[in-house]
């Protein structure tokens, strides 16, 4: 039997995609490699009932297609930790600082921080995100790392230290190997047009659980998912598709869209498509990073003044609240994802509470349970999100989230800037080009 449509892995992306082309008559297929939907969300329950969420949560002002998604499915947003009270908190080599503003920073820092902020958004305007490619100094912007422009435009010792910090809090590359205009593009899809800020990017959660959107989707879908077959092979042909599993069967189809992430991506023997075309996909990259959750029986730090947003130089890069009741997310970033891996794993959890007790005081050593998910060795993710390293955008070129019919590709990696919001858009993107050619 062959399928009008075959869709590879059931993330958010895949998982849109094929709620689409369902919607629009296909006849849809969805392979997922996992014996569960959602792939980079993901989440549990405590004995208490509290959800946790052990992948993405939290959406921004610019994430338009997420929301619109959310909506439609009857759930609802809410404010997310920025709206929790207190300040945030700097974990330095040398000290722990709680206050909005850095504590190494002096008069001189906040006017270059300033400065910083007026070029990189005078620039930013510059970036069309959907083709950076046209920019009259795309080759120059994507050679130079990130570390590099700071340095050009004069920023001092400590509003870099500060940029770092709040890099690898967000489980991206270093500031050093993050091309200027992968960011560029990156922030271009903000009305601020400013460098990273958690009140634009992260402002918003599901407040029925980030993974219950995918367990939506997939709840429509019913037997159109199918789980626990990884994809091994696609052979693309306009006169049709063929796609191998593990297992050694093989499935038809007209068209083949594929979701995988850029790395599972990698282990998929796929002909019938450009040199071009696979090439762009696999100069694709992600940060590997790992995520550890600890669960409390209530918001303890807000008795110090903290609001339970970390900002960290030590192995774990940042910590935040999922929600108001005292479940703290916690990213190691991809800089030190050695160090919290060399550690060996009855002893993770231990070290991990230490670091959380030295950022907020001894009752972070007693939590009710905790959870680590190794994302960046997941067979099935080999990430976190995608990162573009200096000279990523021109590699990975304007083929980047554009499709070869009948092979179409989407995915977070497939937009701009990774995300849920990435997910969502580019599935349905994918699905509305797809059903466009019938
Ligand atoms: C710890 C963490 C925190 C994050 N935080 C946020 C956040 O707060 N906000 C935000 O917007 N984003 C966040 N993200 C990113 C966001 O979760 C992802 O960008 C998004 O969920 C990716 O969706 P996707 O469908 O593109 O890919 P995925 O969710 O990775 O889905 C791909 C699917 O393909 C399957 N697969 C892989 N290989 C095969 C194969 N060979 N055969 C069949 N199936 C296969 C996988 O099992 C998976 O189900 C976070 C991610 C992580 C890991």
């Amino acid at each position: 039997m062959a399928y009008d449509v075959l869709v590879l892995g059931a993330g958010l992306a895949g998982l849109c995609a094929a709620r689409d082309l369902a919607a629009g008559g296909a006849d849809v297929v969805v392979l997922e490699a996992r014996s569960r939907v959602g792939g980079r969300v993901e989440q549990v329950r405590l004995e208490d009932g509290r959800l946790v969420q052990l992948g993405g949560e939290v959406v921004g002002n610019a994430h338009t297609a997420y929301q619109a998604l959310v909506a439609e499915l009857g759930l609802t947003l809410v404010p997310s930790y920025v709206a929790e009270p207190g300040e945030l908190t700097y974990a330095l080599h040398d000290g722990l600082h709680v206050g909005d503003s850095p504590a190494f920073f002096e008069p001189a820092d906040h006017a270059s921080q300033a400065a910083v902020e007026a070029a990189f958004t005078a620039l930013c305007d510059t970036v069309d995100p959907a083709d950076p490619w046209s920019h009259p100094s795309a080759a120059v912007l994507d050679r130079a790392s990130v570390g590099d422009w700071l340095r050009l435009v004069g920023a001092t010792p400590a509003v870099r230290r500060a940029i770092e910090a709040a890099q690898l809090g967000l489980s991206a590359g270093s500031s050093e190997r993050t091309s200027m205009l992968s960011l560029l593009r990156k922030c271009a899809v903000t009305t601020t047009r400013g460098l990273y800020d958690y009140d634009e990017w992260e402002n918003l959660r599901v407040a029925e659980g980030s993974a219950t959107v995918a367990l939506r989707l997939a709840a429509e879908l019913g037997d159109r998912v199918r789980l626990g077959v990884p994809v091994r092979g696609v052979k693309v042909a306009a006169a049709g598709c063929a796609v191998t599993l593990d297992s050694g069967e093989v499935v038809h189809a007209a068209a083949v869209v594929s979701a995988l992430p850029v790395g599972p991506l990698r282990d998929v023997a796929v002909e019938g498509v450009s040199d071009a075309r696979l090439e762009s996909l696999h100069r694709q990259r992600h940060a590997l990073a790992a995520k550890f959750v600890a669960a409390y029986d209530r918001p303890f730090w807000r008795d110090r003044g903290q609001n339970g947003l970390t900002e960290s130089e030590g192995v774990l890069g940042s910590s935040w609240p999922q929600t108001d009741d005292g479940v703290l997310s916690c990213l190691v970033p991809p800089e030190r994802i050695a160090a919290y891996l060399s550690t060996d794993p009855r002893f993770r959890r231990e070290e991990a509470l230490t670091e959380l007790a030295s950022w907020f005081g001894p009752p972070a050593l007693e939590p009710v349970a905790t959870f680590e998910r190794l994302w960046g060795t997941d067979p099935w993710t080999q990430g976190y999100v995608t990162q573009w390293q200096p000279g990523d955008v021109l590699r990975v070129g304007p083929l980047h989230g554009t499709h070869e019919p009948p092979f179409y590709v989407c995915g977070s990696d497939q937009w701009v800037a990774g995300y849920m919001e990435g997910a969502v858009r580019t599935g349905r993107g994918a699905a509305s080009e797809a059903l466009a050619r019938g």
